[in-house]
This record gives structure tokens, sequence and C-alpha cells, in this order.
């Protein structure tokens, strides 16, 4: 592929934070994910921060109109040019056409979707025991991928804290809201024959593994 436009698909707590920073950092495109983007606006106590957390902190989806301008801001820094890993991003059919319209003005098109498939009470297992570094982003699991040192990351030594949205009655809404909402994309996805499933059952270097077998060398 000569660019790669991609976008990782998959219920909560797939494994899609986990693998991005796998793929960006060997095919070299920038990592947009919405979830994080999101959150650094509730932090920063923006207007529009304090409009999502209400949506965020209930497991409902942030409105299309929100999430769309996001992205298509994000589409204009120049780092995107080569291409870019979408991750948590479309999520609704309006948000998956709103991004084919806007690559279609830069004559361009994803050229991949990367769909991540785990079972529902693997799903719970791992968003329950999930950790993340507030620094960072990295996502790490009480029991399935421990820090090194208890509550603190590996990868830039930021503190891990738990997520908001990560107890299991909002993780029930979460998945009930992908399953309604978002799994129609791999449908939309299929018709333009773009779709690589991966069993994200396996371990995470086995699930990149059919992740590069699906996307091809870096730099082809
Ligand atoms: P997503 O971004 O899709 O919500 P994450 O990458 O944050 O998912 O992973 C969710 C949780 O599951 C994290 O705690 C992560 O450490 C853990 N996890 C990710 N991949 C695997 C895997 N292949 N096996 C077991 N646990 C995993
Ligand atoms: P996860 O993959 O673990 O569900 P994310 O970090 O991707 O979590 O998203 C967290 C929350 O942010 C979602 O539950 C939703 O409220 C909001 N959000 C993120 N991306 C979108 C999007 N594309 N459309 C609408 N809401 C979004
Ligand atoms: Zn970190």
């Amino acid at each position: 592929m000569s660019q790669f436009n991609l976008v990782l698909l998959g219920p909560p707590g797939a494994g899609k934070g986990t693998q991005a920073s796998r793929i960006v950092a060997e095919y070299a495109i920038p990592h947009i994910s919405t979830g994080d983007i999101l959150r650094g606006a509730v932090k920063n106590g923006t207007a529009m921060g304090l409009e999502a957390k209400k949506y965020m902190d209930a497991g409902d989806l942030v409105p299309d109109s929100v999430v769309i301008g996001i992205v298509k801001d994000r589409l204009q820094e120049p780092d995107t040019a080569k291409g870019f890993l979408m991750d948590g991003f479309p999520r609704t059919i309006p948000q998956a056409e709103a991004l084919d319209a806007a690559l279609d003005e830069l004559d361009r098109a994803i050229n991949k979707v990367v769909v991540i498939l785990v079972d529902e009470e693997d799903l719970v297992k791992r968003l329950s025991g999930r950790r993340v570094c507030r620094t960072c982003q990295a996502p790490f699991h009480v029991m399935f991928n421990q820090p090194k040192v208890e509550g603190v990351c590996d990868k830039c030594g930021g503190e891990l804290y738990q997520r908001d949205d990560d107890n299991e009655t909002t993780v029930r809404n979460r998945l009930a809201t992908y399953r309604k909402q978002t799994e129609p994309l791999i449908d939309y996805y299929d018709k333009a024959g773009v779709v690589a499933r991966v069993d994200g059952a396996k371990a995470p270097d086995d699930v990149y593994e059919d992740i590069r077998m699906a996307l091809g060398p870096a730099g082809a």
C-alpha cells in the first residue's frame, strides 16, 4: 500500500490501544484516538470536555457533530499526509460517511480497516482490570499486562489510574452501544472490501503479527 489510511475497529477492551502503539511505531503514522482527545478536553476543562463528559460517564457516544469536528481538524495537520491510524473513530455510520467525504476531498480513501474480535465476557474482564497511564495513555492490566512496578507506566514512568468509565455498569452499556451503533460499520467497510478480521483473544504479540500480515510491509 502506498498510503496507510487505517481504521482500528473493535469493541471497548478489544486491545485497540495496545495494538495501536505497535502499528504507529512500525508504519510511522500518527495515532488518532478520539477517546484520548476527548479525555484530554475533559482534563483541561474546555467547553467541549464538559459537554462530552456527561456522555462518557454514562457509556454513551458523544454526539457525531462533536467527534466529526475533532477528526476533521486533526486531518488538517501535516503529519497525516502519508497516513494515519484512527482508533475509536468512526463509531457510527454518519461518522464513517463523514470520514469518507473528508478523505474524498483530499483524493484519499481508507485502505484498511482492522477489526479486532474478542468475546464479551473477556471484554468485561479486560476493562474492569485496565489501568491507563495519565501521561502517555498506555494501557496496562492488573492481571494480563502488569507494569514492572505497580502503579507506574513502563513506557514513561507516569502514574497509572483507573478510568471513570471502566466500572462494570458503564462497561455493559458501552458494549451494548458498540453492538447497536458501531458493529454495523463492519458491514459498511466490507462493502468497500477493506476489512481484515483478527482474533483478539490471542496474546498481544500474536495479535500484532496477524495485523502485520493484514497490512503488509511498511513503506511498500
Ligand atoms: P481498547 O483500546 O480496545 O479499549 P486496550 O488496548 O485498552 O483496549 O485493552 C483493554 C485492556 O485489555 C487493557 O487492560 C489491556 O492491557 C488488556 N489487553 C489488551 N490486549 C490484550 C490481550 N491480547 N490479551 C489480554 N489482555 C489484553
Ligand atoms: P474504549 O475503546 O475503551 O471504549 P475510548 O477511549 O475509545 O474507549 O472511548 C471512551 C468514550 O469516549 C466512549 O465511551 C465515548 O463516550 C467517547 N468516544 C470516543 N470516541 C468516540 C466517537 N468516535 N464517537 C462518539 N463518542 C466517542
Ligand atoms: Zn506512560
